[in-house]
C-alpha cells in the first residue's frame, strides 16, 4: 500500500514530535574525562568504558567525545560493540572486555579489536584468525582473576598461558595488556578483600615479567577503584560511570562530575477529578482531595521503572510533583494540584535539573531499590537522544 505524501510527512513529523526525549550533554562528558585525567595524572592512560551503548548515553556520539578529548582508547562488552564502533568511525584502541567467544575471531582481528582473554582456547582461536588473515600480531589483554570469581584465568592457570605466548614469540599475539577486576571497589567499608585482589595481581605480574614478557599497559581500576585506591591506577584506568557523571555510592564519587543525560518529556493532557478517584492500575492510590493530574507520556517501556510507583517525583516548574498510582508501560499520572495552570505541553523533567531542583541518578535509583547504572542503561531505545 502506497502513503499519500501528506500521510508519509505527518509519520514523519510525529516521529520527531515524541516529547519524551533525553538530552546528552557532551561538553559534561568531555569534563568528566577531564576530571579523571586530571584525578589520575599524566602517567595514567584512560581506557573509557562505552559499553550498552555508553551506559545509554549513546555509543558512538560519546566514543567521539571521549576520544577527541584524551582517552587512550574505549571498552566495550560485546564483539558487536566494538564493531559498532568501527562502522561508527571510530579508530582508537576498542578493547573487547567480554572475551572471544567462538565465531567472533576472525571479526575481532579484521576490525582490528583489542581482545580481552583469559584461556588458551582464546589465543589458539586468534592465532588461527591471524595467521588465515595474513594480519599484523594483534594486540590482546590477559585478564586474571584476583578475587572477582566472574572473567579471568586463575593465578594458578597463567603459566600455561605464558608458555603460549613465550612461543608464540609475539608472531600471531602481542601481550600489551594485563588487568584485573575488583569486586568490592564501591564498599568504602571494604579495604581488606580489594588490598587481597592488588596482592595478587602484584604476584602475577611479577610471574609475568619473570618469564621476559613485558606488558606495557597494566590496569585494574573501575571509577570506583581509581578514587578509592591510587596505587592501583597503573598505567591505565577504566572509569565508565564516572565519566557519565555519577558513582556506586557517594563515598566513592570523584568530585564535581556534572550528569551528563536529562531525561524530560511534555504534559500530554491535564485532567480534573475529584476526591475519592482512584488513579491507575490496581486503583491502589486514591485521591484525598479534589485533584488536578497532568498525564505524562512515561512509562516502564521507556525505562523508568514500575517499582518507583508510589515514590517517584517529576519536576513541573521548578517544582517536585508526586507521581500518582501506578506506573504504567507508556504513561504516568503526576499531581500539579499545587501548580496553577499547568496545561498540555509543559514540560517536564523525569532526571536533570529544573529551577533549583534536580532530580539526579542516584535519587531514582534509590526511589526503585537500584543502582544507578541500571537506571542509566535502562533508558530505552524508544526514548530519543538528542546531543546538546
Ligand atoms: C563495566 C566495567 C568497568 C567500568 O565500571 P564503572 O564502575 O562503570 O566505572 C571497568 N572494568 C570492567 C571490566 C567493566 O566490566
Amino acid at each position: 500500500m502506497t502513503s499519500s505524501p501528506a500521510v508519509r510527512a505527518y509519520a514523519e513529523r510525529t516521529v520527531e514530535v515524541r516529547p519524551t526525549t533525553a538530552r546528552i550533554d557532551h561538553q559534561a562528558l568531555a569534563h568528566n574525562l577531564g576530571r579523571v585525567l586530571a584525578h589520575v595524572g599524566p602517567q595514567c592512560r584512560v581506557l573509557a568504558v562505552v559499553k550498552a551503548d555508553a551506559y545509554g548515553h549513546g555509543a558512538i556520539e560519546a566514543a567521539s567525545t571521549f576520544a577527541a578529548h584524551g582517552a587512550w582508547g574505549l571498552a566495550v562488552s560485546l564483539v558487536e560493540e566494538g564493531v559498532e564502533l568501527r562502522e561508527g568511525g571510530i579508530h582508537v584502541p576498542v578493547v573487547v572486555l567480554g572475551g572471544v567467544v567462538p565465531g567472533s575471531q576472525d571479526v575481532i582481528v579484521h576490525r582490528q579489536l583489542t581482545p580481552v582473554v583469559w584461556s588458551r582456547e582464546h589465543l589458539q582461536m586468534l592465532a588461527g584468525s591471524v595467521r588465515r588473515a595474513g594480519a599484523r600480531p594483534l594486540p590482546v589483554h590477559l585478564k586474571i582473576d584476583t578475587g572477582m570469581s566472574r572473567l579471568g584465568v586463575l593465578p594458578g592457570d597463567l603459566g600455561p598461558m605464558l608458555d603460549w605466548f613465550c612461543s608464540d614469540a609475539g608472531l600471531s599475539l602481542r601481550l600489551e595488556g594485563v588487568m584485573t577486576h575488583f569486586a568490592c571497589a564501591d564498599d568504602a567499608d571494604d579495604d581488606l578483600s580489594s588490598a587481597r585482589q592488588l596482592s595478587v595481581f602484584a604476584d602475577c605480574l611479577g610471574t609475568i615479567a619473570a618469564r621476559g614478557l613485558r606488558p606495557s599497559l597494566r590496569h585494574a581500576s573501575n571509577s570506583a577503584a581509581l578514587v578509592r585506591f591510587p596505587s592501583a591506577r597503573y598505567d591505565m584506568v577504566r572509569p565508565g560511570i564516572a565519566l557519565y557523571g555519577a558513582a556506586s555510592g557517594p563515598e566513592v564519587q570523584l568530585s564535581d562530575l556534572r550528569l551528563a543525560m536529562e531525561v524530560g518529556s511534555r504534559v500530554l493532557a491535564v485532567r480534573d477529578l475529584p476526591a475519592g478517584a482512584r488513579i491507575s492500575y490496581g486503583g491502589r492510590h486514591q485521591l484525598n482531595r479534589d485533584a488536578r493530574v497532568a498525564v505524562v507520556p512515561v512509562g516502564y517501556a521507556d525505562g523508568y521503572p514500575r517499582s518507583m510507583s508510589g515514590q517517584a517525583q517529576m519536576l513541573v516548574r521548578g517544582h517536585r510533583c508526586c507521581v500518582l498510582g501506578n506506573i504504567t508501560m507508556d504513561v504516568c499520572m503526576l499531581d500539579v494540584t499545587d501548580l496553577p495552570d499547568v496545561r498540555a505541553g509543559e514540560r517536564v523533567i523525569l532526571m536533570g535539573r529544573q529551577g533549583s531542583e534536580t532530580l539526579d541518578v542516584h535519587t531514582l535509583a534509590s526511589w526503585a531499590s537500584v543502582i544507578p547504572y541500571e537506571i542509566m542503561c535502562g533508558i530505552s531505545k524508544r526514548v530519543p537522544r538528542h546531543r546538546c
